[in-house]
């Protein structure tokens, strides 16, 4: 029965991720999400179920169009299999049925601005707009964290990245600014903290390993959503264990 539920919950996810990817192309593009139906952005073919099965059709296909041969983005599988894996693992490590859901709220947003910062460099404010609601409804019926934690994490997550993305004149956008407060309201100060730490971390890392090998100019505007996403999805996860390897070399 385990193993059901377990695969009942990652077909969920995979749905899930392939929808998310049709809201962020369509959102960060302002088009609709309904209409018109899903087609080839190359040759405009509109796409049958058969092309439609999260991961399983990219592969059978080979990443290209049925008929035009065109490749196909391979965002779009990697944002279906990671929304699976992510929806799985929530489940399997949650502690209640509120702590499962919590993972999957922030799984969902993350994918969603992961599609729309990679194609269009943007994350819509609709979007972060919707969330706030959401994540406000989802704190009110299951406070995981105190309210005014969650508050602070909003208002910090809010503050320190505005004042950082002042100071660096631009290299931070307001987008991940507002992204971080949104965040902040899930999953609480201290997380939210880290999760910024650990994002920045990575993003500079990368981007001085891209540097150093040729493969970034200096200048060149990265996404950073994907650095938030890895930063992010660690501290929620694994920041108490984090936190306790970190303390373990102070001391
Ligand atoms: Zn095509």
């Amino acid at each position: 029965m385990l193993i059901l539920t377990d695969i009942y919950i990652l077909t969920l996810g995979l749905v899930l991720g392939s929808f998310y990817n049709v809201v962020g192309l369509r959102v960060a593009g302002g088009r609709s999400i309904i209409s018109p139906p899903s087609h080839c952005p190359s040759c405009g073919r509109r796409l049958a179920i058969r092309d439609l099965v999260p991961v399983f059709s990219y592969l059978f296909l080979r990443g290209r169009c049925r008929t035009c041969h065109q490749k196909i983005s391979p965002i779009y599988p990697i944002v279906e299999a990671s929304t699976g894996l992510l929806f799985l693992f929530s489940f399997l490590r949650a502690a209640s049925v509120a702590d499962m859901l919590c993972g999957w709220l922030l799984a969902s947003l993350l994918m969603i601005v992961l599609v729309t910062d990679l194609t269009e460099m943007m994350i819509p404010d609709r979007i972060l707009f919707f969330f706030l609601i959401l994540f406000a409804v989802f704190r009110i019926f299951f406070p995981l964290v105190p309210w005014w934690d969650a508050l602070a994490g909003a208002a910090s997550g809010f503050i320190v990245l505005l004042l950082i993305a002042l100071i660096s004149r631009g290299g931070m956008g307001g987008g991940d600014v507002k992204l971080f407060a949104v965040i902040g309201l899930l999953v609480g100060l201290k997380t939210v903290l880290l999760g910024f730490f650990l994002s920045t971390f990575i993003g500079a890392a990368i981007g001085v390993a891209g540097m150093l090998t040729g493969m970034i100019k200096r200048r060149q505007p990265i996404p950073f959503v994907p650095f938030i996403v890895l930063g992010m999805l660690a501290a929620y996860f694994f920041g108490d264990r984090l936190i306790a390897i970190y303390y373990s070399f102070l001391f």
